[in-house]
């Protein structure tokens, strides 16, 4: 996979409040709404309200509206306007008054004569008693005499109440004998208002305030009185005051609803506090603002998860992609160390190839070589028995000069063996350049050093060695070949007769026998000069020696350590600390054999 997966840039909580700042705007709808339908909700209640009250405040007035006609035809009232000065009539009139007042619940009702004055009335008994006091300015008598029905609101002058007034008058025929009023007490229809938030104001025709819960408005003009009204209220006096003060009423404090009473002119409002909408509103509108916060936050949430998980899913990808990366990596690498190591193999072939090619020239310069050093070989250990036979055919010669025949012809039996002995060493080297190898055998050792000590006897004698033999009566047997034990111990003796013909007698050579935990040890020691040093290290080596061309070849202890490693055995080789050479032979022990006789050991092959 290649494509390659970026993760998200993390989500900035800048772009959030920026995301929040652009959404803000919408809680300004919000709050129309809100501040509409709590409006709505107000307005409705304050309907309903408005609807009770004027409801009410018309029930009231109109519960007394026909009873100054009614009243107005009782006889007993008549009776007091036909004659004014009737003090029993009077009385009952006030009686009667009374009681009516007293059944309708009306403030005060009075019977007032064609000038204004009143005759009885309810109170008549009371010390704002209205008997006796003229009421003649007020409008509702100047209405009702008129003929009309009158109808005043108006403060009243004695108890000081407010009040509506309804007059009619009383007729006998066209006459007018008087007006009968009923006055209303209006201060308990404001008493019924609660102690609600929402305001009641009702206004007069003047639009002044005559009903209200708030006293402070009381008796306060909300517009502005003209001439004619102005002249009206000094006239008729409906307020404690001749001018009322303006009401000043913010049309953003309050909101108002209002119905318009035709029958009384009247105007009644409710105000409520613009603050009761305000609230919930502004609760509504928090409550918009926080829900859209948590939509933000919630947002953000979504996002930083949908990052998180994003970055998972980027990392994963980048992890596979990796591996991916890394697996492609090693199979390159393998497919290189592959090639390379096929290359190796190649090569490694070619090598071989070389190397046979070099063995095969180096086995044929080893068989030059052996060529070289079995010749060598030859010459030199031919060169003794040669030497053997030359002294014994010259004994023989001398013999039979003297007619000694059979003595000449041991010396010729002699000959003929050492023929033999020769045959069977030029045998044995060509075994041994071909590097034949006869399974060892028992040999038993003293009737060998006899052998090779045999061979060397005369030039022994001739140079007065003289011979310390150290063995054991009993034969030791051990694992060699016949020939080839001889051909060594002849090799060492030799070598031994030469060193010490390199000194001054006394000349002595040493063999003894030691008995090791595998078999025998045999030591040739000799007190000619030992070895040189150099010798002690190189003498094993092939054609490596310090005597002279005629005198040696180099061939002897190398041949000698050659036979002894392939029997199994080893040829050591030290200066004796009294001076001289010490070889020794180191033989493995064999079971018994037969012994054999040196004829029997030439005819070996
Ligand atoms: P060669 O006798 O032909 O020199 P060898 O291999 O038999 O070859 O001997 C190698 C050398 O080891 C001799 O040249 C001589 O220096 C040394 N060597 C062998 N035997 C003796 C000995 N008994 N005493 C002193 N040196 C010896």
């Amino acid at each position: 996979m290649t494509a390659t997966i970026r993760p998200p840039k993390r989500p900035r909580w800048r772009s959030l409040a920026l995301l929040a700042l652009l959404l803000a705007p919408l809680l300004w709808p919000l709050q129309q709404l809100a501040e509409r339908y709590y409006s709505d909700v107000l307005n409705e209640q304050n309907r309903q309200t408005l609807d009770l009250y004027v409801a009410n405040l018309l029930g009231t007035l109109r519960r007394y509206e026909v009873l100054p006609q009614i009243l107005g035809d009782l006889p007993a009232l008549r009776s007091v306007l036909q004659q004014p000065h009737d003090g029993a009539a009077l009385s009952r009139a006030n009686q009667l008054l009374q009681q009516v007042r007293e059944q309708t619940g009306a403030d005060v009702i009075y019977l007032m004569g064609p000038d204004g004055k009143t005759l009885a009335a309810s109170n008549w008994d009371r010390k704002d008693s209205f008997v006796d006091r003229n009421f003649a300015f007020r409008p509702y008598f100047r209405e009702a005499i008129a003929g009309r029905p009158g109808r005043f609101f108006g403060l009243g002058t004695t108890s000081g109440k407010r009040g509506y007034y309804f007059a009619a008058a009383v007729r006998e025929g066209a006459d007018n004998l008087g007006a009968l009023v009923v006055k209303v007490d209006l201060d308990h229809t404001e008493t019924l208002w609660g102690n609600t938030p929402e305001q009641l104001l009702v206004t007069d025709a003047n639009g002044v305030v005559i009903l209200t819960s708030r006293s402070d408005w009381r008796f306060h003009a909300s517009r502005p009185l003209d001439g004619a009204e102005r002249a009206a209220i000094a006239a008729n006096i409906p307020y404690p005051t001749q001018s009322p003060p303006p009401l000043q009423l913010d049309p953003q404090t309050w909101i108002r609803q209002s119905r318009e009473l035709a029958e009384t002119g009247w105007t009644v409002s409710i105000l409520a506090p613009r603050s009761l909408i305000d609230r919930p509103v502004r609760n509504a509108v928090a409550a918009g603002g926080g829900s859209l916060l948590l939509l933000i936050l919630l947002l953000g949430l979504l996002m930083q998860r949908r990052r998180h998980y994003l970055e998972r899913i980027a990392l994963d990808a980048r992890a596979r992609q990796e591996l991916e990366q890394r697996v492609q990596e090693r199979t390159q690498d393998l497919e290189l160390l592959n090639s390379r190591l096929k290359q190796e193999v190649l090569e490694r072939e070619q090598a071989q190839q070389e190397l046979v090619r070099a063995q095969d020239e180096l086995v044929q310069a080893g068989k030059l070589s052996a060529l070289g050093t079995m010749s060598a070989s030859i010459s030199h250990e031919l060169n003794q028995p040669l030497a053997a036979i030359r002294s014994y055919a010259d004994n023989a010669g001398v013999l039979l000069d003297h007619q000694r025949t059979e003595d000449a012809r041991g010396n010729l039996r002699l000959i003929s063996q050492l023929t033999e002995r020769m045959a069977s060493i030029i045998a044995h080297l060509r075994a041994f350049a071909r590097r034949d190898r006869h399974a060892p055998e028992s040999v038993a050792l003293q009737p060998a050093i006899d052998d090779a000590l045999a061979l060397l006897a005369k030039r022994r004698r001739a140079m007065q060695v003289e011979l310390i033999r150290d063995l054991p009566e009993a034969t030791l047997w051990v694992q060699a070949g016949e020939t080839r034990l001889r051909q060594v111990l002849g090799n060492l003796l030799a070598n031994a007769l030469d060193a010490l013909g390199e000194i001054a007698p006394p000349r002595r050579i040493w063999i003894s026998a030691e008995p090791t935990a595998t078999g025998v040890d045999l030591h040739l020691r000799d007190n000619g000069p030992g070895f040189s040093s150099e010798a002690l290290q190189r003498a094993r080596e092939p054609f490596f020696t310090t005597k002279t061309s005629a005198q040696g070849l180099g061939l002897g202890l190398a041949i000698c350590d050659t036979l002894m490693r392939a029997l199994g055995g080893e040829l050591l080789f030290a200066n004796h600390p009294d001076g001289g050479a010490q070889l020794t032979l180191r033989l493995r022990a064999a079971e018994h054999g037969t012994q054999r006789s040196l004829k029997d050991v030439a005819s070996e092959s």
